[in-house]
Protein backbone atom coordinates (compact mmCIF):
# COMPACT_ATOMS: atom_id res chain seq x y z
CA UNK A 1 0.00 0.00 0.00
CA UNK A 2 2.45 2.53 1.02
CA UNK A 3 5.02 1.42 -1.91
CA UNK A 4 1.98 1.53 -4.43
CA UNK A 5 1.42 5.34 -3.05
CA UNK A 6 5.34 5.61 -3.15
CA UNK A 7 5.27 4.97 -6.64
CA UNK A 8 2.34 6.91 -7.76
CA UNK A 9 3.58 10.26 -6.65
CA UNK A 10 7.42 9.47 -7.50
CA UNK A 11 5.52 8.76 -11.54
CA UNK A 12 3.20 12.13 -11.00
CA UNK A 13 6.60 13.83 -10.41
CA UNK A 14 8.38 12.38 -12.99
CA UNK A 15 5.55 12.87 -15.58
CA UNK A 16 4.98 16.65 -14.08
CA UNK A 17 8.42 17.20 -15.03
CA UNK A 18 9.99 17.33 -18.80
CA UNK A 19 10.66 13.71 -18.41
CA UNK A 20 7.16 12.70 -18.60
CA UNK A 21 7.31 13.87 -22.63
CA UNK A 22 10.18 11.26 -23.18
CA UNK A 23 10.26 7.86 -22.31
CA UNK A 24 7.69 6.14 -20.38
CA UNK A 25 8.58 5.32 -16.42
CA UNK A 26 8.88 1.88 -17.28
CA UNK A 27 11.72 2.44 -19.47
CA UNK A 28 13.44 4.37 -17.08
CA UNK A 29 16.95 3.23 -15.89
CA UNK A 30 16.57 1.89 -12.52
CA UNK A 31 18.37 4.23 -11.03
CA UNK A 32 16.32 7.37 -12.41
CA UNK A 33 13.14 5.87 -10.80
CA UNK A 34 14.66 5.61 -7.40
CA UNK A 35 15.58 9.07 -7.65
CA UNK A 36 12.26 9.83 -8.07
CA UNK A 37 11.01 7.73 -5.28
CA UNK A 38 13.35 9.33 -3.13
CA UNK A 39 12.07 12.94 -3.93
CA UNK A 40 8.23 10.62 -3.63
CA UNK A 41 9.44 9.98 0.02
CA UNK A 42 9.92 13.94 0.71
CA UNK A 43 6.32 14.87 -0.83
CA UNK A 44 4.76 12.05 1.18
CA UNK A 45 6.47 12.94 4.47
CA UNK A 46 5.07 16.61 3.89
CA UNK A 47 1.45 15.32 2.64
CA UNK A 48 1.40 13.14 5.77
CA UNK A 49 2.76 16.37 8.15
CA UNK A 50 -0.05 18.50 6.58
CA UNK A 51 -2.68 16.03 7.37
CA UNK A 52 -1.87 15.35 10.72
CA UNK A 53 -2.26 18.92 11.64
CA UNK A 54 -5.13 19.50 9.54
CA UNK A 55 -6.84 16.60 11.74
CA UNK A 56 -5.29 18.19 14.85
CA UNK A 57 -6.89 21.77 14.04
CA UNK A 58 -10.27 19.85 13.38
CA UNK A 59 -9.95 17.87 17.13
CA UNK A 60 -9.33 20.87 18.80
CA UNK A 61 -12.16 22.60 16.83
CA UNK A 62 -14.35 19.99 17.86
CA UNK A 63 -13.19 19.60 21.66
CA UNK A 64 -13.67 23.07 21.91
CA UNK A 65 -17.24 23.46 20.33
CA UNK A 66 -18.00 20.29 22.63
CA UNK A 67 -16.74 22.39 25.62
CA UNK A 68 -18.89 25.45 24.05
CA UNK A 69 -22.17 22.76 23.79
CA UNK A 70 -21.63 21.28 27.70
CA UNK A 71 -21.35 24.58 29.05
CA UNK A 72 -24.77 25.74 27.11
CA UNK A 73 -26.31 22.11 28.05
CA UNK A 74 -25.61 22.83 31.90
CA UNK A 75 -26.43 26.88 31.02
CA UNK A 76 -29.85 25.42 30.00
CA UNK A 77 -30.46 22.41 32.48
CA UNK A 78 -29.69 25.25 35.39
CA UNK A 79 -32.52 27.23 33.94
CA UNK A 80 -34.62 24.12 33.97
CA UNK A 81 -33.98 23.35 37.39
CA UNK A 82 -34.79 27.12 37.93
CA UNK A 83 -31.62 27.13 39.80
CA UNK A 84 -30.98 29.90 37.97
CA UNK A 85 -32.41 32.63 36.07
CA UNK A 86 -31.51 34.39 32.46
CA UNK A 87 -29.89 37.78 32.95
CA UNK A 88 -32.22 40.32 31.41
CA UNK A 89 -30.16 43.23 31.51
CA UNK A 90 -33.32 45.61 31.23
CA UNK A 91 -34.45 43.80 34.68
CA UNK A 92 -31.65 44.04 36.14
CA UNK A 93 -30.87 48.02 35.26
CA UNK A 94 -33.99 48.25 36.80
CA UNK A 95 -32.75 46.88 39.77
CA UNK A 96 -29.69 49.13 39.65
CA UNK A 97 -31.43 52.57 39.52
CA UNK A 98 -34.13 51.37 42.41
CA UNK A 99 -31.17 50.54 44.13
CA UNK A 100 -29.35 53.76 43.95
CA UNK A 101 -32.42 55.92 44.70
CA UNK A 102 -33.27 53.48 47.92
CA UNK A 103 -29.46 54.09 49.07
CA UNK A 104 -29.58 57.75 48.52
CA UNK A 105 -33.04 57.95 50.22
CA UNK A 106 -31.37 56.65 53.27
CA UNK A 107 -28.53 58.59 53.26
CA UNK A 108 -31.16 61.74 53.40
CA UNK A 109 -33.36 59.64 55.92
CA UNK A 110 -30.01 59.14 58.30
CA UNK A 111 -29.47 62.98 57.85
CA UNK A 112 -33.01 63.31 58.93
CA UNK A 113 -33.08 61.33 61.78
CA UNK A 114 -29.58 62.48 62.96
CA UNK A 115 -30.98 66.48 62.89
CA UNK A 116 -33.90 65.32 64.70
CA UNK A 117 -32.33 63.61 67.74
CA UNK A 118 -31.63 64.88 70.79
CA UNK A 119 -28.06 64.87 71.90
CA UNK A 120 -28.88 64.86 75.23
CA UNK A 121 -28.70 61.72 76.72
CA UNK A 122 -31.81 59.50 77.88
CA UNK A 123 -32.38 59.30 81.41
CA UNK A 124 -34.15 56.11 82.03
CA UNK A 125 -35.92 55.68 85.49
CA UNK A 126 -36.25 52.39 87.34
CA UNK A 127 -39.83 51.51 84.85
CA UNK A 128 -37.08 51.66 82.03
CA UNK A 129 -38.57 54.39 80.73
CA UNK A 130 -36.84 58.24 79.22
CA UNK A 131 -37.91 60.90 81.59
CA UNK A 132 -35.23 63.40 79.79
CA UNK A 133 -37.79 62.60 76.44
CA UNK A 134 -41.15 61.69 77.84
CA UNK A 135 -40.38 58.10 76.34
CA UNK A 136 -43.29 55.89 78.17
CA UNK A 137 -42.10 52.57 76.68
CA UNK A 138 -39.65 50.21 77.05
CA UNK A 139 -40.06 47.87 73.87
CA UNK A 140 -39.00 49.73 72.00
CA UNK A 141 -36.76 51.99 73.99
CA UNK A 142 -36.35 55.52 73.74
CA UNK A 143 -36.03 56.37 70.04
CA UNK A 144 -33.16 58.39 70.66
CA UNK A 145 -31.65 55.61 72.38
CA UNK A 146 -31.66 53.71 69.13
CA UNK A 147 -30.53 56.99 67.26
CA UNK A 148 -27.49 56.87 69.23
CA UNK A 149 -27.40 52.70 68.95
CA UNK A 150 -27.88 52.82 65.21
CA UNK A 151 -25.74 56.07 64.10
CA UNK A 152 -22.72 56.14 66.99
CA UNK A 153 -20.64 57.98 65.07
CA UNK A 154 -23.05 60.75 63.82
CA UNK A 155 -23.87 61.16 67.45
CA UNK A 156 -20.25 61.75 68.42
CA UNK A 157 -20.00 64.76 66.00
ZN1 LIG B 1 -34.43 59.25 75.66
Amino acid sequence: MTDERRERYAVAIYNSADGGKGRPWEALYESDREFHRTIADAAMAEADAEQREAKERYREGLRRADEHNNDLMAEVQRYADASERPVLWSVYNEMHKRAASAEGELGQMRELVRDLADPDPCYFDHHGYCQAHGWFETEPTCPHARVKAMLPDDQEA
